[in-house]
């Protein structure tokens, strides 16, 4: 399985083609590579209403179930991940 055209959106910080999914922990949207990757340590699956949903694999539970994907949550891949709050770099000065 892999998620359908409609699910896949661009990033807005990269080049990359990301979905979102809803989390079932918590039901908030999280941006996954819209590519299945093996490496990834979730596992995505769409649900009767058409929406994405994802989970995080344990050790315990580390494969996905039939028509669950594995992916890589978009955090771990994205060119421009939101910036940190800098310590220590001062903005330059104003010039007049
Ligand atoms: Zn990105």
């Amino acid at each position: 399985m892999k998620p359908a055209s409609r699910h896949i959106v661009a990033c807005r910080r990269c080049p990359g083609l990301i979905c979102w999914a809803l989390t079932t922990a918590n039901g908030r949207p999280q941006p996954v590579d819209a590519t299945p990757n093996a490496l990834g340590n979730l596992a995505v699956s769409r649900g009767s209403d058409d929406l994405l949903y994802v989970r995080s694999l344990t050790k315990a539970h580390p494969e996905p179930r039939p028509g669950e994907w594995r992916a890589m949550p978009h955090h771990a891949t994205c060119a421009n991940p939101p910036a940190k709050r800098s310590t220590g770099v001062r903005s330059a000065p104003w010039k007049r």
